[in-house]
């Protein structure tokens, strides 16, 4: 028998929170981000419950291949845009649109020589000084792509960094729609928090938005706003069991560097699930976990294989029973990824693309 743990993913609830996204900006046309292969739950794994979606954004032209291979005949978008000048034949192959943030890529669609003009995404650097022109570069980075004939059409984005946050997207979009003013094409700003929460606005909507981590049932705003808040259901569940029960006394230590002291009789699980397996490590004591669908909390640190859980809130349960990491348990419980990443101090984003190659995967029925 293969060691219990076992991640699955929920085509129900991806077709669920993509739909709730719509509903929330009905006006705009949808990117379904699958960079990092689909947040962690597999590009193959989402693709039906995600093709009404307008178009696919990725990061990786493997990707894309990917994206094509299952049938996929509509735009899809490189976020990083292209990464050496012969990506740009991949694109006209597989009539890619793919974002153009710097000099240097301009440079190669000028030296590109291809019948098929491509469909470009000039992005701007608002204020989050990662990829873009800064505003006062962009508008002559606009008139060299027009120049262009290996340039079909030009469509305008740039990424918020507050967009979750206390200082919101306010400042970003002054400076975008300024410096864009009188610019044809199509835009593009919103990350799945600026959707859900500032995209009654025109000007953040756009007409694309681009969403990822909503559409992968979590909060983009956690703690703000949780799961509940926003209608949206987790779309990927990783479970195991306890493979082991110890009963402790007062003053008994459990894991590792004996982080945890027992101050009273109780009794602990031993679960099939650690850090190797994608989950985090900073979680230890008082990580939420369920067990036979009941909230309790990880006791003492994660080890590599095996993390160990707090049994007094459950005394019915024992060797074999269910243990939910995060996601929905058999009873129809959830526990919001959101929750547990926020346990061990970090974002649910990277739970969930560090599932690891160890763990099966299925697909829910
Ligand atoms: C990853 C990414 C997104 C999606 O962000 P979420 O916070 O997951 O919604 C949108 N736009 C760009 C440019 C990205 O890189």
């Amino acid at each position: 028998m293969p060691r219990p743990i076992l991640a699955t993913i929920h085509p129900p609830a991806l077709r669920h929170n993509l739909a709730r996204v719509r509903a929330a900006t009905p006006d705009a046309r949808v990117w379904a981000v699958v960079k990092a292969n689909a947040y962690g739950h597999g590009i193959e794994r989402v693709y039906e419950a995600l093709r009404g979606a307008d178009g696919f954004a990725l990061l990786d032209l493997q990707e894309a291949e990917r994206v094509r291979a299952l049938g996929w005949r509509g735009p899809i978008l490189l976020l990083e845009g292209v990464f050496e000048p012969r990506d740009l034949e991949l694109c006209s192959r597989l009539n890619l649109w793919h974002a153009v943030h710097c000099d240097e890529q301009i440079d190669w669609l000028a030296a590109h020589k291809t019948q098929v003009p491509q469909r470009v995404f000039l992005k701007m650097n608002s204020g989050m000084n990662r990829l873009g022109f800064t505003p006062q570069r962009f508008r002559a980075a606009w008139a060299r792509l027009e120049a262009l004939p290996q340039v079909e059409e030009i469509s305008l984005m740039t990424h918020f960094s507050d967009a979750d946050g206390a200082r919101g997207v306010a400042h970003q979009v002054r400076v975008f729609t300024e410096t864009t003013r009188d610019l044809p094409g199509e835009r593009s700003l919103s990350n799945s928090a600026a959707t859900l929460r500032h995209a009654t606005d025109p000007a953040v909507r756009g007409d694309w938005v681009r969403p990822g981590i909503a559409v992968y049932g979590s909060a983009p705003d956690f703690p703000a706003h949780d799961t509940a808040h926003w209608g949206l259901m987790p779309t990927m569940t990783l479970a195991t069991r306890v493979l082991a029960v110890q009963q402790l006394q007062p003053g008994d230590t459990v894991g590792y560097g004996s982080s945890f002291v027992a101050e009273a009789p109780m009794r602990i699980g031993i679960v099939a699930c650690g850090y190797a397996d994608g989950y985090p490590r900073h979680c230890s004591t008082g990580a939420p976990v369920l067990v036979d669908g009941v909230r309790t909390r990880l006791v003492g640190r994660v080890s590599m294989d095996m993390i160990t859980v707090d049994l007094t809130p459950v005394p019915q349960a024992g060797f074999g029973s269910e243990v939910t990491m995060w996601g929905r348990a058999a009873s129809g419980a959830v526990l919001p990824v959101d929750e547990v990443a926020a346990a061990g101090g970090t974002v649910s984003y990277e739970l969930m693309c560090a599932l690891a190659q160890r763990v099966p995967v299925v697909v829910q029925e």
